[in-house]
């Protein structure tokens, strides 16, 4: 401000000399005549008037420039405060719940909705540790959050619950994003939308279903011993287009049956009620019962079933039942969805304390843009709605729930027109 205010007193001053030079210039010469010797002066007047009125000129634009410049600073300078002021009290005032954390997680700030939904007063959660805080169903997943926020990986919508200060739990969804302050510190902010009332309706309809299915399991078995029955004490009285329609009843029963199990199964997974139940098993006999499981179905449709098990495979510690859902689902899929005449290829091996199934078949493949939705509930590919009708998209979804109570991975590599691909690894 200061050197501007000089630059503006040294152009004031020449300004000034300058024209009062021209003006004793101009009354000493009219005070003469007009003669060969005092042109020179009149000239010499004439070009000090035009350096007076130029330096003039360039003295008020350069100040109308700098006036020019102040106000834009200004401005500018008000509206990151408008802007500034906004963002904090849309932050405060948010209807979701924030928090901001520092490069550890320690919380630096909570606005209003956050202290609603914990419950507390401002300031009682400052200095507290998030990753302290909440909670999940799976310690091991919830040990990985500080290190993706270590990492400044975005955690999306992850359910966690927390512990209200009145010691009541809500389930919220838990999202964290890591930016730099104008200092270049690395700062979290934190989103928690609460969905504790949509996981009560949830876990509501998991008991309906699992009541449901569990009531709907004696009519059914009671059905199928019936028709059983039937079909075995008449069969030489019966025609044959009385046969046709029992087996069509029969092929219904056992689709009802299928689907009920599954039901029963996704309710179990839903609700956490399944208790995993560890055995000794023989991996090889296991897996020859259950491929003799679906032997009628493949040759029907002459598909071959071949097998393969690694040298020396040995016993195996698993849930049976999980062991079971995972190989039968799978297997049942590879024959379903190979076009007849096709071949599948079942192969275990144990390898770095780990037991591997694979399971390729040359069917209908899966298209490439929705083998993301794989291991979702209800899921059906368009070709495979097309192509095969009778589904329910349960199976790979129960499949994916069981590998994960087991502690292992899923995989899958599919080709439309060329043939699918599932590798299970269960850990030891
Ligand atoms: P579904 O009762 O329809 O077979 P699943 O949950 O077992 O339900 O499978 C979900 C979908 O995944 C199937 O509808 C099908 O589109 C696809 N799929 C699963 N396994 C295979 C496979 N081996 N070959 C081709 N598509 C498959």
């Amino acid at each position: 401000m200061k050197q501007k205010q000089s630059t503006q007193n040294i152009f004031l001053f020449t300004a000034g000399f300058l024209t009062m030079a021209m003006i004793g210039l101009i009354t000493t010469s009219r005070s003469l005549d007009i003669t060969a010797e005092n042109i020179q002066n009149y000239l010499l007047g004439a070009v000090l008037f035009c350096i007076a009125l130029v330096t003039v000129t360039v003295f008020q634009s350069f100040r109308i420039s700098e006036d020019a410049q102040l106000i834009a600073e200004s401005l500018a300078k008000d509206m990151v405060d408008a802007s500034h002021n906004l963002f904090t009290e849309l932050y405060r005032a948010s209807p979701v719940p924030y928090l901001l954390v520092d490069k550890e997680g320690t919380i630096a700030s909570v606005n209003r909705a956050g202290l609603r939904l914990f419950q507390v007063n401002e300031g009682v959660m400052e200095g507290k540790n998030i990753f302290e805080i909440i909670d999940g169903d799976d310690a091991d997943h919830m040990a990985l959050f500080s290190g993706k926020f270590d990492q400044d990986l975005s955690i999306n919508d992850e359910e966690v619950n927390i512990t209200r200060a009145d010691g009541v739990k809500r389930w919220v969804l838990f999202s964290l994003f890591s930016f730099r302050d104008e200092a270049g510190k690395k700062r979290g902010v934190i989103a928690m939308v609460d969905i504790t009332r949509q996981k009560e309706i949830d876990q509501a309809k998991s008991e309906f279903v699992s009541l449901a299915s569990h009531q709907l399991r004696t009519p059914i078995a009671a059905m199928k011993w019936n028709v059983e029955l039937l079909v075995a004490k008449n069969s030489e009285h019966l025609s044959e287009n009385q046969l046709k329609y029992i087996s069509k009843v029969e092929r219904n029963l056992n689709r009802m049956d299928t689907l009920v199990q599954d039901f029963l199964s996704v309710s179990k997974f839903e609700l956490g009620t399944y208790a995993t139940d560890h055995k000794r098993i023989n991996v090889v006999n296991t897996i020859e019962m259950i491929v003799e499981e679906h032997a009628g179905a493949a040759e029907l449709r002459k598909i071959v079933i071949k097998r393969e098990y690694g040298e020396g495979i040995r016993g195996f510690l698993t849930d049976t039942h999980l062991f079971r859902m995972i190989v039968g689902n799978l297997l049942s899929n590879a024959v379903k969805y190979s076009p007849d005449n096709g071949k599948v290829q079942l192969r275990a091996v144990e390898a770095n304390d780990a037991l591997s199934i694979t399971i390729v078949d040359t069917g209908i493949g899966i298209p490439k843009s929705e083998q993301n939705m794989l291991f979702t509930k209800v899921f059906r590919a368009s070709n495979a709605r097309t192509e095969v009708p009778d589904g329910t998209g349960l199976g790979l979804y129960i499949v994916d729930q069981a590998v994960q109570l087991l502690g292992g991975t899923i995989n899958c590599v599919s080709e439309q027109n060329v043939g699918t691909t599932f590798t299970v690894i269960l850990p030891r």
